[in-house]
């Protein structure tokens, strides 16, 4: 996440420098995070819907393998959920 974030800013700094200020390369990188972000809003705890990626306050960039709030197993496939 970190990773697609520094890349999209350097997308649009590029683009801004051999073409001018650019809304198309801005578009393309919010674009690009959104599509980032779409696994990581869908990685939810099967049993009690919390988001792996929090940590009590924090975000994190890598997902729980224990669910905090419940202690549901995330590593183990659910098969109630389709992905
Ligand atoms: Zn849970």
């Amino acid at each position: 996440m970190a990773g697609v974030l520094a890349l999209a800013i350097l997308l649009v700094v590029t683009v801004n420098r051999f073409y001018g200020h650019s809304t198309i390369a801005f578009t393309l990188a919010i674009v690009m995070l959104l599509v980032a972000n779409a696994p990581m809003v869908r990685f939810n705890c099967p049993q009690c819907g919390k988001n792996a990626f929090f940590r009590g306050p924090l975000v994190v960039f890598w997902p729980n393998r224990i669910c905090t709030r419940c202690g549901h197993d995330l590593d183990r496939p659910d098969p109630s959920q389709n992905r």
